[in-house]
């Protein structure tokens, strides 16, 4: 029989009384149950063909304005034992968006805690609640006149928490989202509020600038975890350059990766480059401008040749990099002339002479804009790669910043995307010392076929990947077990940490089970 998820091993009486708990500490209009109630909570990108049944179907959810009710609703779900799924904004599209690891858990939305709280000038930060999307905080940076830039991941209509909990990342120097991080305030299981770092002194204004605090420092426990709710964070700012310089390479061959990146890393090293950079593949950059169709409407994978005609008719290159010089003119040239002198030993390497820009101009592309601060949704365009009801799941691996992995990573994962009938729409995210390298596996999810496919493709890839010794940094609700489970040194010794952790912090469990592969019930906690 069909119907509403609900929470395992509770029967429908409690569950319903739960739920009018739950209404009576946060209003009848702020808790979504009943058939279809929770159906905007789904992931759109599930790879599962819509009308499945969802592994990842949340059974109700509870909307929270403020710190005592977030107390209460956790007061309920201890007692009944109902298990929760918190989100920020739930945008956290490609990897789960809303929807929860375990199928019956009551989603925990945290939007309508939206105020930023602060933006510091002087020192460079902010500091929000869970609701503020990268968006509102722009808008709030524009009406204060601030001269401070905040630093948008790909898709910018989600929250500065969600995203920097993730760990995800962008294109300024600050791209780095859990390095930027500093200051957290966390309800934990039993309702207890902590603040971390300075934020634990109850005269400190220093919160935000000095992440150690005394003693141990805690913030990294609480990112891709389910030990506590973050309900403060704060991020660091970057002061506005005076101006910018986008730079663009096009590299002709798909041999030229393994010196692409060997160029590059030293630049990074030595922060001659001061973004995180980025390395496009030319389906990748091609997804974002046209359609598969207009390539190629045969079977499999689109065959190499019609890449590189593609790529040229285009005017990209096989492989594409791009990234942005911050400062005064003077300093920006002179970066510019170190870094093209190095590029252009790259034979064929197209060197695009962009002009230096104040930075009161913004430029026009989303990935430009990105790069200067600007949130905005470009990164969706790759949709309509393959047309219907576009969707995608992301294959994230993380790839140190060598010539030879990137190569070896990109094989792996273009034979494999082939075999299942995929084209290989990657790139990496350059940083100093590591890359992410980011595959989506894209897909028509009115089509069976395609859908099945994308989520049997990610899972070899995974195993793939694992077996060579290379780890995910993220992954969609469907794989965290698998990638979790490649964690296993001393017998899996980090997942026993966390499982000890978890026990001590939710013993009842009721924070976001299986997240990250994390589960109580294990080591002496209460069984699912
Ligand atoms: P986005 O910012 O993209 O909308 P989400 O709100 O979907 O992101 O959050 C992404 C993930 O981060 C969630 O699935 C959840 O695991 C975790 N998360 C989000 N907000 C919180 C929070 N306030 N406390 C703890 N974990 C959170």
């Amino acid at each position: 029989m069909s119907g509403p998820a609900r929470p395992p091993g509770m029967s429908e009486s409690d569950f319903q009384r739960a739920l009018g708990e739950f209404a009576a500490v946060v209003g009848r209009a702020a808790v979504l149950s009943g058939e279809g109630a929770a159906q905007p909570y789904l992931d759109p990108f599930d790879p599962f063909p819509p009308g499945d049944t969802r592994a990842h179907e949340a059974s109700a959810v509870v909307l929270v304005a403020d710190i005592e009710q977030l107390r209460a609703v956790l007061n309920v779900a201890n007692r009944y034992g109902v298990p929760l799924w918190s989100v920020s904004t739930g945008r956290n599209f490609a990897y789960g968006g809303a929807a929860p690891r375990l199928k019956g858990c009551v989603v925990l939305d945290m939007q309508r805690m939206n105020r930023v709280l602060e933006i510091n000038e002087t020192l460079g930060f902010a500091l929000v609640e869970p609701g503020v999307s990268y968006y509102d905080l722009y808008r709030e940076l524009k009406a204060r006149d601030s001269k401070l830039w905040l630093d948008p991941p790909a898709a910018g209509w989600g929250s500065v928490m969600g995203n920097t909990l993730e760990r995800g990342f962008g294109t300024t120097p600050y791209g780095d989202h859990a390095s930027a991080q500093c200051g957290m305030e966390v309800m934990l299981a039993n309702g207890d509020l902590v603040r971390t770092g300075m934020g634990a002194m109850s005269g400190s204004r220093e919160w935000q600038v000095f992440k150690p605090g005394f003693g141990p420092s805690y913030d990294a426990m609480f990112m891709q975890s389910n030990f506590g709710i973050v309900t403060k964070i704060g991020v660091w700012l970057m002061p506005r350059p005076a101006g910018y310089l986008l730079c663009r390479y096009m590299f002709r061959h798909d041999a030229d990766l393994e010196n692409i990146v060997e160029t590059l890393r030293p630049l990074k090293l030595d922060e001659t480059i001061q973004s995180n950079a980025v390395i496009e593949s030319a389906v990748r950059w091609a997804a974002g401008v046209s359609t598969r169709k207009q390539w190629y409407d045969g079977p499999g994978a689109m065959p190499d040749a019609l890449i590189d005609k593609m790529a040229r008719a285009l005017g990209i290159g096989r492989w594409n990099l791009r990234f942005c010089l911050y400062g005064p003119e003077r300093l920006v040239k002179a970066r510019r002339d170190v870094i093209h002198e190095r590029f252009s030993r790259i034979a064929d390497a197209q060197l695009i002479e962009l002009p230096y820009i104040d930075s009161s101009v913004e430029p026009k592309g989303g990935g430009d804009r990105s790069q200067v601060g600007i949130p905005n949704l470009d990164a969706f365009n790759l949709l309509n790669w393959r047309g219907g009801s576009g969707a995608h799941i992301d294959f994230s691996p993380v790839c140190p910043p060598v010539g030879h992995d990137a190569v070896q990573q990109v094989r792996m994962v273009r034979d494999r995307a082939a075999q299942y009938g995929f084209d290989y729409y990657g790139g990496f995210t350059v940083g100093a010392r590591s890359m992410h390298h980011i595959f989506a596996a894209i897909f028509n999810r009115d089509d069976a076929g395609q859908t099945t496919g994308a989520r049997n493709l990610l899972e070899t890839l995974i195993n793939d990947f694992g077996a060579a010794g290379y780890g995910q940094y993220r992954t969609h609700l469907e794989y965290m077990d698998l990638a979790a489970s490649q964690y296993d040194f001393n017998n899996h010794a980090l997942m026993r940490l966390s499982e000890t952790i978890k026990h001590a912090l939710d013993p009842n469990g009721v924070l976001s089970p299986g997240k990250q592969g994390i589960w109580p019930g294990k080591n002496g906690g209460r069984a699912q």
